[in-house]
């Protein structure tokens, strides 16, 4: 099976092959068609399975024709979080070359100005966040009337940051003629319910969890000493090929904390969490993906469907405690058939989360021990990495920025010794991290295509 089998034009074809993908993946291969059709599709795909070009690819082609109103968007995607609706964003642009097609990205926290009289004009493509373009709907700025594609991504996951009555809202401002695509990585009731509401005989396409079905990816339990995780990590990382890694903790406190601590001991590391602005957390990803910190201490929510090519190694330096994330977090390495590690640090505390780990991916995970601090860890052999954009070599970072930050002696840090640091009160706004609650949402618009 190859793209030209699935009836996009030609123009479509040239630039797939051009992003260098000659063969679909099989949501791809299941979705196209259909959606080409004009059929309503749930997609029961995450992210990782190819699932962003099986709904852009053929909305382009459907976009192809026609021209947008002012005010109003002809058709909407929504996004549960910014950095996915940015990912979106950057697939129209890579496969829209071509076309000349008008996008608007609705997110907050990005500065507003040119890209509202940009939406005035009327774009083709509107890719959102269920909050802002809520707000600026309510605010009369926006018209949905005529708006005759939709696409909700990543279903589950609207439901778990609070979305589904934005979303609800959003479907009865759209015309009722239209066509909907929905997809989720799992199909919870209230999804189902919002599919039977929303969409009309839509065909069902599910394809297996990457994370699940692959086997590039090493997955290894490291048992620790909940007071020693830190020292663990430290171990390891040193003891690894580590070229990027991405490290995910449960609460926002302790990525900020594990940050800190990191770059204290001289690694190179930044942090992205919900608490982070977009400008920053934006910046971070750029000093991530160009490799000038190759240590990224992440939540949840901030990372989620974050596709960076070349990450070497997951560390879940808490276990997480929804089975799913788990999936979501180790699916960031082992990407595009490269090579994958994947630790999960296990305190006595977390059998139950392991348990209901396993259970979900239908697999043991083989249980390691911590390293001692100077000790080495098995090493895992790593593919070499692969450019992911810019088509430069691969690239090893130095883990270590300042050596000599090394040899401070031990004593002057106490939890490099193993001991607890003194624990400050967590907030109780602090939880695990709720996605963003940023300021008013604006626009960010870019016109692309030929
Ligand atoms: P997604 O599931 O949309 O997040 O995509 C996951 C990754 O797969 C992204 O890096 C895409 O660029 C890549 N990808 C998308 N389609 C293909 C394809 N047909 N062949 C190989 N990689 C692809």
């Amino acid at each position: 099976m190859t793209f030209a089998d699935l009836g996009l034009s030609d123009e479509l074809l040239k630039a797939v092959s051009e992003a260098g993908y000659d063969t679909p993946t099989p949501i791809q291969a299941q979705a196209i068609p259909p959606v080409l059709m004009m059929k309503d599709i749930i997609g029961i795909a995450q992210t990782g399975t190819g699932k962003t070009a099986s709904f852009v690819l053929p909305m382009i082609d459907i976009l192809a024709h026609g021209r947008a109103r002012a005010l109003m968007p002809r058709s909407l995607i929504l996004e549960p979080t910014r950095e996915l609706a940015a990912q979106v964003a950057e697939n129209f642009e890579k496969y829209g070359k071509y076309h000349k097609l008008n996008m608007a990205l609705l997110i907050g926290g990005v500065q507003m100005g040119d890209q509202l009289k940009a939406l005035e004009k009327g774009v083709d493509v509107l890719i959102a966040t269920p909050g802002r373009l809520m707000d600026l709907f309510q605010r009369g700025k926006i018209l949905l009337n005529g708006c005759s594609m939709l696409v909700i991504d990543e279903a589950d996951r609207m439901l778990d940051m609070g979305f589904i009555p934005d979303i609800e809202e959003i479907c009865t401002k759209l015309p009722a003629q239209r066509q909907t695509l929905l997809f989720s990585a799992t199909m919870p009731p209230v999804i189902k319910k919002l599919a039977d509401r929303f969409l009309s005989s839509p065909k069902s396409i599910e394809v297996a969890r990457p994370a699940t079905a692959s086997t590039n990816i090493t997955q290894r339990l490291v048992k620790v000493d909940s007071r020693k995780k830190r020292e663990a990590l430290r171990a390891m990382l040193e003891a690894e090929e580590v070229q990027s890694v991405v490290i995910f903790c449960n609460r926002k406190t302790t990525v900020r904390d594990l940050n800190k601590s990191l770059q204290r001991h001289g690694f190179k590391s930044g942090e992205i969490h919900g608490d982070i602005d977009q400008s920053a957390r934006i910046a971070e990803l750029e000093r991530f993906r160009t490799g000038s910190v190759n240590i990224l201490v992440a939540s949840d929510v901030a990372a989620r469907g974050l596709d960076i090519k070349g990450v070497s190694h997951v560390f879940n330096f808490d276990a997480p405690w929804h089975p799913d994330d788990y999936v979501h977090r180790i699916g960031r390495t082992g990407r595009a058939g490269a090579k994958g590690v994947a630790y999960t640090f296990v305190t006595a505390d977390d059998a139950e989360a392991i348990d209901n780990i396993q259970k979900l991916i239908k697999q043991k995970i083989e249980t390691i021990d911590a390293p001692a601090a100077a000790a080495p860890a098995e090493k895992v052999k790593q593919e070499p990495r692969r450019s992911d954009r810019d088509g430069k070599d691969d690239r090893k970072v130095d883990t270590r920025r300042d050596d000599r930050r090394r040899e401070e002696p031990r004593a002057a840090r106490p939890e490099a010794n193993g001991a607890s640091r003194p624990r400050r009160p967590v907030p109780v706004d602090d939880g695990p991290d709720e996605g963003w609650n940023g300021p008013v949402p604006e626009f960010l618009s870019v016109g692309f295509g030929a």
